[in-house]
């Protein structure tokens, strides 16, 4: 694993933008409310806030999945599971580093719609969480197809050399689930 290294506040300020428009957009594209929003149960973190086991190389995010400690097995249902959504700040500041076209708040924006469209998708039993490893790389081309989808009408400074970027980055999926 490469150092790591975290975001300055500067950067997570943003980072809460990026969040915040995030959630704004996706609720906006799949017409959730600010309850249903919450009901996706989920949290954005960064790397200052991970678990050794939360943090990987190569991926500049990844959602992990903890199931629901009730004892009522009546209600452990898919809706009490928690998805952490982990930032990977190193990797994600490498990326930045080697592609000046990047503009640090449209990468996380990006990012962090790439991942709350996968959540919904959970929720929504649109994609198992446990799929095949060829089920799930076809799920990540259909999520980058919708985060290009939702990204490419803002109008955001630095959203262009973002898109730009995706359009050829592949990359195995993330999603690792904690007993
Ligand atoms: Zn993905």
């Amino acid at each position: 694993m490469n150092q790591l290294r975290y975001f300055v506040p500067q950067q997570l300020e943003k980072v809460t933008r990026a969040v915040e428009m995030a959630e704004e957009l996706i609720s906006n594209y799949y017409k959730l409310s600010s309850s249903q929003l919450r009901r996706l149960n989920y949290d954005v973190k960064t790397l200052a806030d991970l678990s050794p086991e939360e943090i990987v190389s190569g991926h500049f995010a990844q959602i992990v999945k903890y199931k629901s400690k009730r004892k009522d097995v009546l209600r452990e249902t898919e809706a009490e599971d928690f998805y952490k959504i982990c930032l990977q700040d190193h990797s994600i500041l490498t990326a930045l580093e080697m592609h000046p076209d990047l503009e640090f708040l449209g990468f996380l924006l990006y990012i962090v719609c790439h991942e709350l469209i996968h959540v919904v998708r959970f929720r929504r039993f649109l994609q198992q969480f446990d799929a095949s490893a060829a089920e799930k790389m076809a799920e990540e081309q259909r999520v980058h197809a919708k985060t290009h989808e939702i990204l490419s009408n803002l109008s955001i400074d630095g959203i262009a050399g973002v898109l730009n970027f995706y359009e050829n980055w592949r990359n195995p999926p993330h999603q690792v689930e904690q007993p």
